[in-house]
């Protein structure tokens, strides 16, 4: 239990790879604040499922509504989970979405869509989240980037942007708050299988998986063990670094 007494801000925790995080540092001890955003009513029970899960395994949670795109939402998220719990120790920034096309048939929504949700929404949470960080002398920032951030991608230029954008948001966050004992890294994963990669055509995916060392796709617990790496005791020596999580593909 090394995260017996954290307060954890998981955003994007409703499904995929932020539910298995949120679980992972719950089973850890940390109490985790669920985030969702109210798109389709399926979203909040998606989050109150992972709530309940957690409770019944005997862990403490509360599903939070914000859209990470949105600064008035985000800020109230915060202060909810700083009113009920005290503090914020670890926030982990995963929401994300991708809209891949051709960069000449892109449209200006699928470019602004991407950022905003997937920087602009880390650097909103990762702002309103840092001042009862500092407050407390100790925090851990992890920003769930991409292997396309770092080397790029055909068909996701604005995704891209976006995770190698979060890359250098880290360096530069990381350096800002070194003095406060406050970590900031990122974690850059492969292909792991979530409903995001659900939507690739069974001839992508094998050719995906042909390039992949370790002969198989990253589950979410792969991320979820390396994020409660990241936030442990144990990498309090480890900022601004980016870690890739991909079984080999880009070595
Ligand atoms: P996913 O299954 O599609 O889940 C994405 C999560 O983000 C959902 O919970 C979604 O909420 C949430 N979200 C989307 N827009 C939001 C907003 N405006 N405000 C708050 N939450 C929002 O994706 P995933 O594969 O788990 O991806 C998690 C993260 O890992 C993303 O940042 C993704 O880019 C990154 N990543 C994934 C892979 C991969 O292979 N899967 C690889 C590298 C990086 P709703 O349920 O409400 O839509």
């Amino acid at each position: 239990m090394e995260l017996e007494g954290k307060v954890a801000v998981v955003t994007g925790a409703s499904r995929g790879m932020g539910e298995a995080i949120a679980l992972k540092l719950s089973s850890l001890g940390s109490k985790v604040a669920v985030n969702y955003v109210a798109i389709e009513a399926s979203n909040k029970s998606d989050a109150d499922n992972v709530v309940e899960t957690i409770i019944s395994l005997g862990g403490e949670a509360m599903p939070v509504e914000a859209d990470v795109r949105d600064a008035g939402t985000v800020q109230a998220m915060m202060q909810r989970v700083v009113d009920k719990w005290g503090k914020i120790d670890i926030l982990v920034n995963n929401a994300g979405i991708n809209r891949d096309t051709l960069l000449l048939r892109m449209t200006d929504s699928a470019w602004d869509d991407v950022i905003n949700t997937n920087l602009r929404g880390a650097y909103l949470c990762t702002k309103f989240a840092l001042r009862p960080m500092v407050r407390e002398h100790c925090g851990r920032i992890i920003s769930i980037s991409s292997v396309a951030g770092i080397v790029g991608n055909v068909g996701q230029s604005n995704y891209a942007a976006s995770k190698g954008g979060l890359i250098a948001f880290t360096k530069s966050v990381a350096r800002e708050v070194g003095s406060r004992n406050i970590t900031v890294n990122a974690v850059a994963p492969g292909f792991i299988v979530t409903d995001m990669t659900d939507k690739l055509s069974p001839e992508r995916k094998e050719s995906i998986l042909a390039m992949i060392p370790l002969q198989r796709f990253g589950q979410p617990q792969d991320v979820a063990e390396l994020v409660a790496f990241l936030a442990s005791d144990r990498a309090s020596y480890i900022t601004g670094q980016v870690i890739t999580i991909d079984g080999g593909i880009f070595t």
